[in-house]
């Protein structure tokens, strides 16, 4: 088969969807690598270890994906690429349909067979190709809040870990998930004083077996939730329920009852976000005030720290690419139930039950 690996054009995006390890692994099973100029630069792959891998390198986008049967990328293609995808061609990527009506429609429309990353589950509820870049985001979530807390960065001024005679920063997390979890490690880390929500108390249970009482765990509910956030110095957004867009928790009446110059982490904002009052930020631009309350919520962290992400995100899909690769997609999603929970887009029909009904769209 032919895979093609495109160099990413979204906006601070520095990883790419595949290593050189990885062109050598679908080359030893037979297939054809395409890989743009540049791709692997942002994440220090140069184009000679993907030649010396085996891969062809190609200069042009539209070259890569006219031959490409599989296009292993990032993130949802861009604008400029959509008009590149062609009926039956397989698009491996994250795509984060549900709150994005228009890349929905034009992928529907596009006739490409198209898994997201972000929707493979295994059986027990789990996101093998999520938790990695959930675990590289919810670090640095932590590192970042951490960073505009300080005042000539916006925030109120306050060191996570305190000194001796002054209180650390109350850190609040929603969401005690992949994300979640990373967070509490980092700013527990760091010595802040950490709490984290969530509605199962299985994940709960889990970090106090874990943790112990260095970690307050509390039952996520509203009357709880607005007593936290008003107390909290920093709030990272964790929550998640697969497919479906990010319940709203943190209203905007919350937010503006937190203290002034406090900060929103809403990492979740990917899926739309669980805070009211946070709207999709880039790296160049990352953070904004809204209710005075500092707010950060890229929707591609780990673009930032592409070297690790790139290795973390590569070493969980690897698998199941060549799968697609060595098998082809019916076969592979067959075979395997977790990547067919993947299959979002399939002969011009949305095939994932969350993501049509987040459009009201037919399933
Ligand atoms: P996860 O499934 O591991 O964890 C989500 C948690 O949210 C679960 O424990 C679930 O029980 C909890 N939850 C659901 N409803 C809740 C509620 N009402 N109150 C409290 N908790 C609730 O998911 P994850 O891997 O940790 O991902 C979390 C979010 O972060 C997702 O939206 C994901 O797409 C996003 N993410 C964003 C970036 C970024 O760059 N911005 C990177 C990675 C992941």
């Amino acid at each position: 088969m032919i895979i093609g690996v495109p160099r990413e054009i979204k906006n601070n995006e520095f990883r790419v969807g595949m290593t050189p390890a990885g062109v050598a692994e679908f080359v030893a099973h037979g297939h054809t690598v395409l890989v743009e100029h540049g791709a692997g630069e942002g994440s220090s792959f140069p184009d000679e270890d993907y030649a010396a891998a085996g891969a062809r390198l190609v200069g042009r986008a539209a070259e890569l994906f006219g031959e490409a049967e599989l296009v292993v990328k990032v993130k949802e293609p861009q604008p400029s690429e959509m008009p590149l995808l062609r009926t039956g061609q397989v698009l491996f990527a994250f795509l984060h349909l549900a709150p994005d009506r228009s890349q929905t429609e034009r992928l529907v429309r596009s006739g490409a067979v198209c898994i997201a990353y972000e929707t493979v589950e295994l059986p027990d509820g789990r996101l093998p190709l999520l938790a990695p870049m959930s675990e590289v985001a919810g670090r640095m979530s932590a590192q970042v809040g951490a960073a505009l807390l300080q005042r000539p960065n916006g925030g109120r001024g306050v060191l996570m870990g305190g000194v001796p005679g002054v209180p650390p920063a109350n850190v609040l997390i929603l969401g005690a998930g992949s994300v979640g979890c990373n967070a509490a490690y980092v700013a527990r880390g760091m010595g802040a004083n950490v709490s984290v929500m969530d509605v199962d108390l299985d994940r709960l249970r889990q970090l106090d077996r874990f943790w112990g009482n260095t970690v307050h765990t509390l039952h996520s509910n509203r009357h709880d939730l607005e007593r936290q956030v008003s107390e909290a110095d920093l709030v990272i957004g964790a929550v998640l329920v697969a497919g479906a867009r990010t319940p709203v928790l943190v209203t905007r009446k919350m937010v503006a009852a937190m203290k002034p110059r406090a900060v929103v982490v809403d990492v979740s904002v990917d899926q739309g976000g669980c805070v009211e009052t946070s709207r999709p930020t880039s790296h160049d631009e990352p953070s904004f005030l809204a209710e005075d309350v500092l707010h950060y919520a890229v929707t591609n962290m780990p673009g930032a720290v592409p070297y690790t992400s790139t290795l973390a995100l590569t070493h969980a899909t690897l698998r199941h690419a060549l799968a697609l690769a060595d098998r082809g997609w019916r076969q592979a999603v067959q075979e395997d139930p977790a990547l067919a929970r993947g299959v979002n887009v399939l002969d011009g029909q949305i095939t994932h039950r969350t993501v049509a009904d987040a459009h009201g769209m037919d399933f």
